[in-house]
């Protein structure tokens, strides 16, 4: 039965960012729960079996104490607090550069001194927006100068961007029949059926069972009940160029599903093609992908790229592992950034990683009730009938 699949976000590989990271990052092990429930369809009544599971409960055991913590010692690379500081902030006032910031609209040629004027029109680097020039004469001319201040600002730019966009889940994450947001991680609460390449909450799932729907809730095409028939229809879908349906195919390469034989390689090209035509979960396999060097030669650098791409989207499992990145190398307030977004938008494994820090006072006891707070609320926001009677965990 291959019914209601789930949606790989990881699969079987090992956990991101080498091992700094094994508590703040454990993607890897939430899979392997997953996978022992998954492929096969349960029948409504099947799922009352799980243990209950609260997230809200939970969440409230998180602030009784460092009891709750789990695995290894995640501080065991650190580094001295003055190495980490390396998310200084650099203001243009500070800089012994002759670079003159831009004081106001008109300026002046930050080379030549010359006034702007109606004759003479200065414009900005396009790099730093810091100084104007009047003209590629004065900019090259000036460009020895300017460099090193350049380079520190336009990444001071990047980094604002890195941290304040990315707040929203895409669209993808949200449930296209009931539109709430899915719960996290979603392969576990929600079904994706090749048919349409429409994930589907559990709640929603749950409630066309109970009417008697056995077919796609979404499109109501029959369920494929093997392999080869659930492999031709993802084709069919990659044929139309379907992002999602070609990503799902590089899933199934990756891990050697549906009867293909494994092929890490082939998935990262799939992956490839399916984030070049728009899929988001596809960067955030490439990033993991060439994190732990799986079909492809390890680049830490390429890993993070791909990261930030998706993160910049909403994807929250790979905020989660910008800051698992960021831990390892030290730089533990980026970390926190990271993991207090990721928190906010409902994962769990970053509310904890965050008070971990918390515990081992790289982060503020202000960040982590703002954690908390921001992951309970939500938590609230993902929450319906249909799910609280779906949700295997909170089945007695
Ligand atoms: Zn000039
Ligand atoms: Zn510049
Ligand atoms: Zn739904
Ligand atoms: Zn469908």
């Amino acid at each position: 039965m291959v019914r209601g699949e789930r949606l790989e976000g990881l699969g079987e590989s090992k956990p991101a960012c080498g091992t700094a990271l094994g508590p703040l990052f454990c993607f890897a092990r939430l899979r392997h729960e997953v996978s022992k429930r998954v492929s096969t369809r349960t029948p409504v009544d099947g799922r009352r079996k799980e243990k209950s599971h609260d997230l809200r409960k939970e969440a409230g055991q998180l602030v009784k104490g460092p009891g709750a913590l789990r695995g290894a010692d995640p501080g065991r690379h650190q580094v001295s607090q003055a190495d980490s500081s390396t998310n200084k902030r650099w203001h243009p006032q500070l800089t012994t550069m002759s670079c003159v910031p831009v004081v106001d609209d008109v300026g002046v040629c930050a080379n030549c001194g010359k006034q702007g004027s109606d004759v003479v029109k200065l414009k900005d680097c396009t790099a730093c927006r810091l100084v104007k020039y009047c003209g590629v004469d004065c900019q090259r001319a000036h460009r020895k100068l300017h460099k090193k201040a350049c380079k520190r600002r336009a990444a001071e730019i990047k980094d604002e961007q890195l941290y304040s966009q990315g707040h929203e889940r895409p669209e993808r994450d949200f449930c296209p029949l009931c539109t709430l947001p899915i719960q996290l991680p979603m392969t576990k609460y929600s079904i994706m059926n090749v048919c349409c390449m429409k994930r589907i909450c559990n709640g929603c799932d749950f409630a066309a069972q109970k009417r008697g729907m056995l077919d796609c809730p979404f499109c109501r095409t029959p369920i494929p009940d093997n392999d080869a028939d659930t492999l031709a229809m993802i084709q069919a879908r990659v044929a139309k160029k379907d992002p999602e349906a070609i990503f799902y195919l590089g899933l199934k390469y990756f891990f050697g599903h549906l009867g293909l034989q494994k092929d890490a390689r082939k998935g990262v090209v799939l992956y490839t093609e399916a984030a070049e035509l728009g899929s988001v979960d596809a960067l955030f396999n490439l990033g993991h992908a060439y994190d732990t060097g799986e079909g492809v030669q390890e680049d830490k650098v390429k890993a993070t790229e791909f990261y930030t791409k998706a993160a910049l989207q909403g994807h929250v499992m790979s905020r989660h592992n910008l800051g698992a990145c960021e831990n390892q190398k030290g730089n533990y307030d980026c970390t926190v950034r990271h993991l207090l977004t990721s928190a906010k938008m409902g994962l769990k494994e970053s509310l904890e990683s965050i008070k971990e820090a918390f515990l081992r006072g790289q982060a503020t006891k202000a960040q982590y009730a703002e954690a908390l707070k921001g992951y309970q609320d939500a938590v609230e926001e993902m929450k319906s009938h249909d799910r609280d009677e779906a949700n295997p965990n909170r089945r007695a």
